[in-house]
């Protein structure tokens, strides 16, 4: 699996920054089969098969369910073909291409009180022991105690406006080698519910910036901080039914490490009210 994903990075930079603009990491299948315009954590697929087909017109990308049984062999199921994707591929970048991913987004709070209250909970946290982006951290040896990637949370938002949780993060690389976070999962127990993150509005103001990508690479003794955006589903749409909602973040990373959290969650308000629950 992993050799398999080196061999993937022959892509030119140039190539996969077409790739990746042209799609705006929307999946092509998602688009075509549901209609589904979200962002999506994904990879670029080949879609003859061949990885060292590095050219632009061989290269969709596809989010990882997709990507995967893409790239399967199965008989059990006629699979997507090439034609097929290349086509859906085509109807997603003239959609990209007229903006249609920016449809239907939420403009609430664009002048609300929660937007002013997500700008405290920014000055909140950065009154926290400054983080500042990406910086460099010590390599530590390795051992069973100190493991070289390392999560860390802080209290989590919920918004009523935009209906979603807000919550910053902290990633530190103490490994000798490069690591990608290829899946994030926020879990609550208690509501039988687990999110996945997406892309915040354009006009909401995050406490930190949001990563450019929910794929975070982190080289080897770097660090970095960014915000992540969860859209409420179930009962959490309707509002937080306590205070503080104990959950759990996941991150899986490429090379098979996975990280859990405990976060507690606070209404946005409550965080103006009392910054001190902030940390
Ligand atoms: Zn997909």
């Amino acid at each position: 699996m992993k050799s398999k994903h080196l061999a993937r990075r022959k892509v030119s930079a140039a190539i996969e920054n077409a790739v990746l603009a042209k799609s705006a990491r929307r999946c092509a299948l998602c688009f075509h089969l549901n209609g589904d315009l979200e962002e999506k954590i994904g990879q670029i697929a080949h879609l003859d098969g061949n990885r060292a087909n590095c050219l632009e017109n061989n290269l969709a990308f596809l989010c990882l369910p997709h990507h995967s049984i893409f790239d399967s062999t199965t008989k059990q199921h006629k699979n997507y073909t090439t034609t097929e994707v290349k086509n859906y591929r085509s109807r997603l970048y003239k959609a990209i291409a007229k903006n249609e991913h920016f449809l239907g987004r939420s403009n609430v709070g664009a002048e609300g009180v929660e937007l002013k209250t997500l700008r405290v909970l920014a000055d909140v946290l950065r009154k926290r022991p400054a983080k500042r982006s990406r910086r460099r951290v010590g390599a530590r040896t390795p051992s069973a105690e100190a493991p070289a990637f390392e999560m860390t949370v802080h209290t989590g938002g919920y918004s009523e406006d935009y209906r979603a949780i807000v919550l910053v993060v902290d990633l530190a690389n103490r490994g000798s080698s490069a690591d990608q976070v290829v899946e994030w999962t926020l879990q609550f127990e208690s509501l039988d519910l687990a999110l996945s993150p997406s892309a915040a509005p354009a006009n909401i103001v995050t406490p930190v910036p949001q990563w450019s990508s929910l794929l975070v690479r982190i080289g080897p003794s770097e660090f970095t901080q960014g915000t992540l955006f969860f859209k409420a589903a179930g009962k959490l749409a309707e509002g937080l039914p306590q205070e503080p909602l104990v959950g759990t973040l996941g991150a899986k990373t490429l090379y098979g490490k996975r990280l859990l959290r405990k976060v507690k969650i606070y209404r946005l308000l409550t965080l103006k009210e009392h910054p001190e629950l902030a940390h």
